[in-house]
């Protein structure tokens, strides 16, 4: 799964990540070739233009951390966007709900439902302990609940008596009650499929879910079908509330663009992936890994996890030496404010730290909460790199252009100048005092 597209990012990146430098123009030229690739391995046209642009974002306004290459940083960049769209946290099966937990299965004919259905009830057995039901719902194709008992027969799960010439939902209700009278935890609804999405399918769905009341509605879809996979889960998700995602056929040299763009159009975490035609063949669906076996970089992205880990420690002793030598620009500022935002606000650090108190009502004073440190952030990043390393030049004219270029007025920048000025004037007095003084404390 995913080779293909594995192999075309794995050389785009492996190009970047060997280079000491990187322009923008070296990243937009990477990135070119990455939404090439995506297109190829058929992730929708949408999704594929978000991705590429979340990415250049990042990584254009990305500080490079100081033990690893910049490719390096584009590499991880792209790997969190990658886990972003395939869902971030990974969700699987929620039998949260009083028993018999139902579970409607839908989706089209062929798309691997009832061998799932199989699947899932096997799992939920040997891995969890529950006790499953299974019913076919299929009154279309006579051998279809045949199917179904075989599948029961063999993997020793219990299916609900065939009887004929019920109705789809009257077999729902007829399991539903079983369920319950049975003492089973779970029912799963192994529904009618059809070769396409049509009316008659959509209303009798929406039927058998007023009757069952399902936890879960699992659509199974067809990975090998790419982009019509994920048009199939949106028109369904926009008439039956659809749970979660089951691909199918993951094991199949499909492109995998269905798995990639899943999340994004149809915005339900995929479930789980059918990976071959056995009855174990079932995995749980972790973005993370996943991304990593797309990328295929996991030492990259962790070598770059745990730089970004020391950066903070880094930074802050960086902090500390500059202010015993009582030098505190505006660089120094606005990596303050940065460091704060990321620290859960300024009444987060503050709070964290003994002495202070005084520095605190400073800032408030000045006017700095939490709600403005983008604004304070807007306008240190409209001066230049001289004007802030040495705002006493900032006059009337220079504050007027920054002003227009951070949107912001020329009472708050000098309320910025001020608190900065302040913060600088305390850090001066503390310096030569015995441990550092206020950044003993903060160290310490
Ligand atoms: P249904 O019509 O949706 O119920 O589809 P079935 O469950 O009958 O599956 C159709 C075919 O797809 C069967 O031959 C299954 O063995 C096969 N199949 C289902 N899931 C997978 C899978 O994840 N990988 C592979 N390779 N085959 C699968």
């Amino acid at each position: 799964m995913f080779e293909s597209l594995q192999d075309r990012l794995g050389s785009i990146l492996s190009n970047l990540t060997g280079r000491g430098a990187l322009s923008e123009k070296d990243v937009s030229a990477a990135l070119r070739e990455v939404r090439r690739a995506l297109i190829e391995a058929d992730v929708a046209l949408e999704v594929v233009r978000g991705f590429t642009e979340r990415v250049r974002e990042k990584a254009v306004g990305a500080e490079v951390l100081r033990s690893v290459k910049p490719g390096q940083m584009v590499v991880k960049i792209v790997h969190d966007e990658l886990v972003e769209m395939l869902g971030s946290e990974g969700e699987t099966i929620d039998l949260n709900a009083p028993a018999p937990v139902v579970i409607m299965m839908a989706g089209l004919q062929g798309s691997g439902k009832t061998t799932t259905t199989g699947k899932i009830a096997k799992r939920l057995t040997e891995k969890q302990g529950k006790k499953v039901l299974m019913a076919s719902l299929d009154t279309r194709r006579p051998a279809a609940q045949e199917q179904l008992r075989q599948l029961g027969e063999q993997t020793g799960i219990a299916t609900l008596p065939i009887v004929e010439g019920q109705s789809p939902v009257e077999i729902a209700e007829r399991a539903v009650q079983a369920g319950r009278l049975g003492g089973h935890d779970v029912v799963i609804l192994d529904t009618a499929g059809r070769t396409h999405i049509d009316e008659p399918l959509m209303v009798e769905m929406a039927d058998i879910a007023r009757a069952s009341n399902p936890h879960e509605t699992l659509l199974v879809a067809d990975s090998l079908t790419g982009q019509d996979a994920v048009n199939l889960a949106k028109s369904f998700n926009e008439r039956i509330p659809v749970t979660g995602i089951v691909l199918t056929r993951m094991d199949g040299d499909g492109r995998g663009g269905a798995a990639l763009s899943m999340r994004a159009v149809t915005g339900k975490p995929i479930k789980l992936i059918g990976t071959g035609e056995k009855m174990d063949a079932l995995e749980e669906f972790h973005p993370k890994r996943i991304a990593d076996r797309i990328l295929g970089m996991g030492d990259i992205v962790s070598l770059v996890e745990k730089a970004a880990e020391n950066i903070d420690a880094e930074k802050a002793a960086a902090m500390a030496k500059k202010m015993q030598e009582g030098k505190f620009d505006l660089n120094d500022l606005a990596d303050q404010i940065r460091q704060m935002q990321k620290m859960g606000g300024m009444g987060g650090i503050m709070g964290m730290m003994p002495g202070m108190g005084k520095m605190k009502d400073q800032m408030a004073a000045a006017g700095l909460d939490d709600s403005i440190f983008k604004r304070q952030l807007a306008i240190i990043s409209s001066m230049t790199p001289h004007e802030r390393a040495h705002p006493e030049i900032l006059k009337h004219s220079r504050k007027k252009r920054i002003a227009a270029g951070s949107g912001t007025n020329a009472a708050e920048i000098n309320k910025l100048l001020k608190m900065h000025r302040q913060m600088a004037d305390m850090m001066k007095a503390m310096k030569g005092k015995k441990g550092g003084g206020l950044m003993g404390k903060m160290m310490g």
